[in-house]
């Protein structure tokens, strides 16, 4: 399956904000790493990568044992050096975070080491990873997304069958349609999706799982893998709402990402929400150049759950801050052309009656949440959701209540990060090797 990709995307005109070393840079920048024997970095990744290893590699020119060392933990390694939140992660524990001093870059190293190794791979060196003697198991994946991936990888190289069901004509997952184009492009995600099924792993895209086939996967499989994400993005439930000019961020991303002339010109532009998805359609939309980029919060800006060091960056590209303000209705023209938001100021999150106004613009992007694929739940006998609307899984192996039905991602935490979907689907790789290589000994043995 190879994937084209137009070169018209508008996320092109995004450049990489932190692109890839040099081979200079990543040895200075490894030398100063200080090998922590109690590694707070480890601690503090989901997939928990021998991070002080895989930098003593690299200055030890090692660049592809560094890149087995990511790998071996973290099959999607180059795609979580680019968009995990180090900040808040590995960079945010290093130990010279503590001290007050410029810690060790380690996405940025984590991206030298697996894109060199990958880039090196493809121009001929031998391959990383051997897959183990077929085992005749075989697992059907619901979703191509990282969660799906990361398992389907593992499982492939563990000698099993991984055949993954994507509804969309794209592979990857929010990697490929989602992340900020500044930290991934399109292209980048699909490369890594291409990477995973050179090791085995069947995609089938444009292939939505319903009930009906629900029901066949767990005939032909001995294991379904459920990784769908998060569903649509949420709706302000306010007068004028539904017409041009008002969109779901996620779709907007989307759209920008893969559909050339999504913000060709764009004018003035509100954005709803205060999470990480709101800040980063504003920026996004800043650096393309939109008129003017406004963040409409209901509460105050200490209050908005992004991170802080996205919210710093939103700011510095221009993005104002409408806090303490609720959206109450949509004013279009005769027409239905949008016109304005109507806003009001809220306390505690509620609108204050009288203070309505009009905030005019061109487009309303609407960052307030995605819904729950609560459906997925009764494609499966003994798959429960819980009152958030997640599927309900052992967060360590993703067992659900039907014994033959995993699940792991977004689709259980109601919205993380890439790498604990990848965490996520790896352990449960690792829990049905081990099941099955434990129930293959003892008949074995009989
Ligand atoms: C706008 C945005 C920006 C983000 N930025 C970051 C970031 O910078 N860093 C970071 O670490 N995380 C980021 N995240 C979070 C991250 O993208 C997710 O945590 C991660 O992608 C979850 O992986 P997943 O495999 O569980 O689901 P997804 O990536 O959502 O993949 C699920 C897949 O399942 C498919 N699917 C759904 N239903 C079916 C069905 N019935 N049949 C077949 N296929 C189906 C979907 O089409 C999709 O491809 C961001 C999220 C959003 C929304
Ligand atoms: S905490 Fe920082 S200095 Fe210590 S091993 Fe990790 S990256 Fe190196």
């Amino acid at each position: 399956m190879a994937i084209t990709l137009s070169n018209e995307r508008d996320e092109l005109r995004l450049r990489d904000k932190k692109p890839l070393y040099s081979e200079a840079e990543a040895r200075a920048e490894a030398e100063r790493c200080l090998y922590c024997s109690d590694a707070p970095c480890i601690k503090a990744c989901p997939t928990e990568i021998d991070i002080p290893t895989f930098i003593k590699q690299i200055a030890s020119e090692n660049v592809r044992g560094s890149a087995k060392t990511i790998f071996d933990q973290n099959i999607l390694g180059h795609s979580c050096a680019r968009v995990c939140p180090v900040e808040v992660l590995c960079v945010g524990s290093c130990v010279y975070t503590a001290w007050g001093r410029e810690p060790i870059p380690i996405g940025r190293l984590q991206r030298y080491a697996t894109e060199t190794t990958v880039k090196g791979i493809e121009k001929g060196a031998a391959p990383l990873h051997t897959p183990k003697a077929k085992t005749g198991k075989k697992v059907a994946l619901i979703g191509a997304g990282p969660a799906s991936l990361a398992c389907a990888a593992e499982l492939t190289l563990e000698g099993h069958t991984a055949v993954i069901f994507e509804k969309r004509g794209v592979a990857g997952g929010l990697n490929t349609t989602g992340i900020a184009p500044y930290k991934l492009h399109s292209q980048d995600a699909v490369a890594e999706v291409e990477w995973v099924q050179k090791l085995g792993v069947e995609i089938r895209l444009n292939s939505e799982i319903t009930k009906d086939t629900a029901t066949k996967l767990l005939a032909d499989y001995d294991a379904v893998y459920i990784g769908v994400g998060l569903g649509a993005d949420s709706k302000l439930n306010v007068p004028g709402e539904e017409g041009q000019g008002v969109v779901g961020a996620t779709e907007w991303i989307e759209q920008m990402k893969l559909v050339p002339g999504t913000a060709k010109t764009l004018g003035d532009v509100i954005v709803v929400g205060g999470g990480n998805t709101a800040i980063d359609v504003a920026r996004e939309c800043a650096l393309l150049g939109a008129k003017s980029v406004t963040m409409v919060y209901r509460r105050s800006t200490e209050e908005m759950s992004g991170y802080k060091h996205e919210l710093e960056g939103a700011r510095k590209e221009g993005v104002r801050f409408l806090t303490n303000t609720q959206p109450v209705g949509v004013v279009r023209d005769e027409k239905g052309a949008l016109k304005a938001l109507k806003v009001a100021h809220a306390t505690a999150g509620v609108p204050v009656a009288g203070t309505e106004t009009e905030v005019p613009c061109e487009l309303v992007t609407l960052a307030i949440g995605q819904s729950k694929l609560r459906e997925i739940a009764s494609f499966f006998d003994g798959v429960e959701i819980d009152r958030r609307g997640c599927v309900v899984a052992d967060p360590k192996t993703g067992a659900t209540g039907n014994a033959k039905v995993f699940a792991g991602g977004d689709c259980i935490n109601g919205g993380k990060e890439v790498v604990n979907a990848v965490a996520d689907g790896r352990n449960t790789a690792r829990f049905l090797t081990a099941a099955w290589t434990a129930a293959s000994t003892s008949s074995a043995s009989k």
